[in-house]
């Protein structure tokens, strides 16, 4: 399919590991920390597994990935525990916007919790891809259908990918029951349409929040990571807003 494919690279590499916890525990939290050099990620497989996105420069991916098995384990606890200096008046910041939330009962104060130590990972399971951005301003032709990465691709530090193919696979499915049940074709371009409409108005927003998500954790610039900050607060604290994204994030 000849088709407009708006695309960029991200420059950064992901590595992919199946992590060890050090302990069994209940694991059913994802974690993600951003670090100057991209997001490191851990999603629960297991109680005891959990998988690992690491998002960094391709000189740090290579050198991550030269490392023995027990090295990179040992970067990675770092990676995933140190602590990083914050600027005092983004603190006080964050601290007055906590207070006023507290006053206007929507407290965004969490129990403080910190990622499971990791103690190993499955052997040989590290790899490592190139992260992107691609979008195909046309999802259709007469009988063929682009779903998933075939019509997208998004930076993993939403973890939104494979999401945003399932929506596109349960769109196709309805559209060409319509078709179906209608007495036309599969290959119908008048319903093929209602899919790439549906998806692109659903795709195209979540692609941008993830895309705009993306550019303001990639700066340390004093104002941005102030505003960052609080938003991320105050989201914290409002429920429906918290829900409403996750609602959208899940179709
Ligand atoms: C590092 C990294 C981490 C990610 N983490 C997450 C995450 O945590 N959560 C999430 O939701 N998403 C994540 N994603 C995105 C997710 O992996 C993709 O969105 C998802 O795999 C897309 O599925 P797909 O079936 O559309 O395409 P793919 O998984 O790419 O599958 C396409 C398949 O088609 C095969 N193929 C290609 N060309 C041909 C051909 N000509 N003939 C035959 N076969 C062919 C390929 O080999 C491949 O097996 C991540 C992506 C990366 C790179």
């Amino acid at each position: 399919m000849q088709s407009d494919y708006i695309s960029w690279s991200y420059h950064q590499m992901g590595i992919v590991s199946t992590l060890k916890l050090s302990e069994k525990t209940t694991n059913n939290i994802a974690w993600q920390r951003f670090l100057p050099n991209g997001p490191v990620a851990m999603l629960p497989l297991t109680d005891e597994l959990s998988s690992l996105i690491w998002s960094t420069t391709p000189a740090e991916a290579k050198r991550l990935l030269s490392l023995s098995e027990e090295e990179f384990v040992n970067e990675l606890n770092i990676a995933l525990h140190c602590k990083h200096p914050s600027s005092i008046i983004i603190q006080q910041a964050t601290n007055l916007l906590d207070t006023a939330l507290r006053m206007l009962n929507c407290s965004s104060v969490e129990q403080k919790q910190s990622p499971p130590k990791i103690g190993g990972i499955e052997p040989n399971s590290r790899a490592c891809f190139p992260l992107g951005f691609g979008h195909s301003s046309q999802y259709i032709r007469k009988g063929v259908a682009l779903v998933g990465d075939a019509a997208h691709r998004v930076h993993p530090l939403a973890g939104l990918g494979v999401n945003l193919g399932f929506g596109d696979v349960t769109c196709l499915n309805e559209v060409l029951g319509d078709a179906v049940y209608a007495g036309s074709t599969l290959n119908d371009i008048n319903y093929l349409k209602n899919y790439e409409t549906n998806r692109q108005r659903h795709n195209i927003v979540t692609m941008s929040a993830i895309e705009g998500l993306h550019r303001i954790y990639n700066t340390d610039l004093g104002p941005v990571v102030l505003l960052r900050s609080l938003g991320l607060q105050t989201t914290q604290a409002l429920e429906p807003l918290k829900r409403m994204m996750m609602s959208h994030a899940s179709s």
